[in-house]
């Protein structure tokens, strides 16, 4: 199930359940409010099943490199990976919602502000992302 699919499900929900699913959201995710733990969460359940390719599920996977990305004025560190059978390299955040967005950390927001059905431009101001940044 992709993101849109649930957040299309989420939106067909009645109000009670909505307000379930925030409290549940706010109670789970509250301690991923920093941008760090979401990536650490991310890789580890990754490795908890080894490294497999993703783009061709070999698990013939070595490290290659490292490379830094820049967050919130610091900058991080992340592995790079290479898969030995396509010769692809991947990162840990490849094929997560997370992959090529710069701000992991405002997609908790972004999830409240769907669930309380605001318009783009409204969740836009209230977490203070570019509405057209949202829409991607
Ligand atoms: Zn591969």
């Amino acid at each position: 199930m992709s993101l849109k699919e649930i957040i299309e499900e989420i939106q067909k929900l009645n109000t009670a359940d909505q307000h379930r699913l925030k409290q549940f959201f706010v109670n789970s995710l509250a301690s991923y409010s920093a941008s760090e733990p979401v990536f650490k969460e991310v890789s580890e359940r990754k490795h908890k099943e080894g490294y497999t390719c993703t783009h061709c599920h070999s698990t013939k996977v070595v490290r290659f490199g490292k490379y830094s990305v820049k967050m919130d004025m610091r900058l991080i560190e992340r592995q790079r990976y290479r898969c030995k059978y396509c010769r692809k390299t991947f990162t840990d955040v490849t094929n997560t919602p997370l992959h090529r967005t710069h701000l992991p950390h405002k997609w908790l927001g972004f999830i409240q502000c769907m669930i309380e059905g605001y318009s783009l431009r409204k969740a836009s101001e209230l977490i203070e992302v570019h509405y057209v940044t949202l829409f991607y």
